[in-house]
């Protein structure tokens, strides 16, 4: 891993080290930590990123201001649409190492564009470093990924060989969870041996219920923890996976575009990663007390190559007053309300992460928002609104991308629509199932929610 993150040019290590020692500092130490990094992010995006630069103006915002985590509140929020519009202003032109562009739905389902420099990468993975040695996993031991992303796919099998042999980790395909597959799996893992399992957790649980059903167990000492993010972890999810597997679940909360913001401790307090990420709860355009629960609005302290300043999450959760009794000085938060996924399901007896469907419809150009709604029958229904007139996507290319997904067996349908409502909750549900399987309930319970 050091040789790995050397050869990418990142500081991971040097980031690791200095995270490692400032998870005990006092909570005013802290506090006074990303003072000074506001501060610093603030100079740095208005001399150099034309977007920002504006918007400070505009605002009459005072970057030198004495107190930069109260003050931040004159600023607006940043949505998605507003980033989508600005995307190539708010990137910082000399990044060292430059800047690579990502692409996700966050959680509305709209895609997005945007950009991430070696500096966050490197905050970002050794922040991920630090949680897992939480739970004495640390650099180097075996780790299995239960994953699925386009990146994943496109690169070639030798290249992900190579990284795999350097980097101690092995990765098996979430998006392909046919019942056969997953008792390949189940045997992969048990080969494999590793320290831990990373992945998300309606795909982990749904392989424990596989190996359940089987009567199937695996034996795994040296298994230390099962590292769950992406999504909303159930209590279900969480309590047949450590069952069946015998290891703790712990979960993270973070996201592509707003970074690692949070990480379960083995007391079970979700710590925020305050060195990193500045994070505030919003209800009605103004900031909430601690324990009460709005919007996660995050600006990412070492985001430089495109600063995120109060970016809106979308996702619901509340920051928690006092200290863990783990002693760790960094603050807790819940997460209330965020990512569910779903599963689609196919006539052969295939199940397919709600993501690896999401993904290919995401990278489609002149696609501005999607729904996906299976019936009962196994049909499909895909309504998608296009980015503009211009740039008008057609029935046959929404078609051709998700029929590697979907294949030929089952019956799709598409519907250019002018809008997508969002449901009651004002969630934004984009993966929909009605196929029920009545032997594996934990998809029946991921379902009802929202
Ligand atoms: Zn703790």
């Amino acid at each position: 891993m050091p040789t790995h993150e050397w050869l990418l040019g990142r500081a991971t290590m040097r980031y690791q080290r200095e995270l490692r020692e400032s998870q005990w500092l006092a909570p005013k130490h802290l506090h006074a930590l990303q003072q000074k990094k506001l501060t610093q992010l603030f100079a740095h995006a208005a001399s150099n990123t034309s977007f920002y630069r504006d918007r400070f103006a505009e605002h009459q915002f005072d970057i030198q201001a004495d107190d930069p985590a109260s003050q931040i509140t004159n600023l607006p929020l940043l949505d998605k649409q507003t980033i989508r519009d600005h995307c190539e202003d708010m990137v910082w032109s000399q990044s060292p190492g430059g800047v690579y562009a990502y692409h996700t739905g966050g959680s509305s389902g709209e895609p997005l564009k945007f950009y991430i420099d070696k500096r966050r990468q490197a905050y970002d993975q050794a922040a991920r470093m630090r949680s897992h040695e939480w739970f004495d996993v640390h650099v180097g031991d075996r780790e299995l990924y239960l994953w699925g992303s386009p990146i994943e796919h496109t690169r070639t099998d030798t290249v992900k060989r190579i990284r795999d042999w350097i980097t101690h980790h092995r990765l098996i395909d979430a998006f392909e969870m046919s019942p056969g597959r997953m008792d390949t799996y189940l045997d992969t893992l048990e080969r494999f041996q590793p320290a831990c399992i990373y992945g998300y957790p309606s795909s982990i649980a749904l392989l424990a219920e596989r190996g359940i059903e089987q009567g199937r167990t695996v034996t795994l000492p040296g298994l230390k923890a099962i590292f769950v993010t992406g999504e909303i972890c159930y209590p279900h999810h969480r309590h047949t996976i450590s069952e069946y597997f015998s290891a703790p679940v712990t979960n993270g909360y973070g996201s592509r575009e707003a970074g690692f913001i949070a990480h379960e401790c083995p007391e079970g307090n979700l710590h925020v990663t305050s060195e990193n990420v500045f994070v505030e709860i919003i209800r009605h355009g103004q900031r909430v007390p601690d324990g009460e629960a709005g919007e996660i609005v995050v600006t990412h302290l070492d985001a430089y190559g495109m600063p995120m300043i109060r970016y809106q999450t979308g996702d619901i959760g509340k920051l928690k007053p006092g200290r863990c009794t783990c002693g760790r000085g960094l603050p807790m938060m819940d997460v209330v309300e965020g990512r569910t996924t779903d599963f689609l399901y196919l006539p052969d007896g295939s199940i397919k992460h709600a993501l690896s469907i999401i993904y290919p419809l995401r990278e489609l150009s002149g696609v501005k928002q999607f729904r996906v709604l299976q019936q009962a029958d196994y049909s499909v229904t895909i309504d998608v609104v296009s980015e503009n007139r211009k740039a008008c996507v057609t029935r046959e290319a929404v078609a051709r991308s998700v029929l590697p997904v979907l294949g030929d067996e089952v019956d799709l349908q598409v519907d250019l629509v002018d809008r997508i409502p969002v449901t009651r909750s004002g969630k934004f549900h984009y993966v929909t199932s009605k196929v029920s399987l009545p032997t594996i309930s934990i998809q029946q319970d991921a379902r009802s929610d929202g």
